[in-house]
């Protein structure tokens, strides 16, 4: 995957919360498709937080939509007057995101950076528990272990 790929991954996911939030506190996520589509979303507020979803959810079923595989996601939250926070997948979305294989990139935050770093979800999830089932998708199965 190229760099500058992801680099409009993160500038588009920073431009819909300047879009959508630009005096208050929100988040967003954007997805890279294999065919190079960057998928963006943000989740709605409910008064029962309970039924709330994640910003990954909307990019998470355009690409389902589409017919596309998602090959990066990012998810960045803002809050007024304080640095951005990028979010790591959630255990749910990491959940979702293993349908696409252990290879997808996920952006997590790095210590004394404001950029994010990237780390395949093989990594988030190395004891990933359909790895223990004789059925487990080649994906998963043959996965590259990480370096
Ligand atoms: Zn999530």
């Amino acid at each position: 995957m190229r760099t500058h790929d992801l680099d409009a991954l993160v500038l588009a996911c920073r431009n819909l919360i300047d879009l959508r939030f630009p005096d208050s506190d929100g988040g967003a996520a954007a997805m890279l498709t294999a065919s190079g589509e960057i998928l963006l979303g943000t989740a709605p507020e409910a008064f029962n937080p309970a039924v709330e979803v994640c910003h990954e959810t909307e990019p998470y079923c355009a690409a389902h939509r589409l017919g596309e595989s998602i090959v990066a996601t990012i998810c960045l939250y803002r809050e007024p007057g304080s640095p951005e926070k990028v979010l790591a997948p959630c255990g749910v979305c990491q959940e979702r995101l293993a349908t696409h294989g252990p290879g997808v990139l996920a952006a997590v935050p790095q210590e004394h950076s404001t950029t994010p770093g990237w780390v395949p979800l093989r990594d988030l999830m190395p004891h990933y528990w359909l790895q223990a089932f004789d059925d487990t998708p080649a994906m998963w199965t043959s996965a590259e272990p990480s370096t």
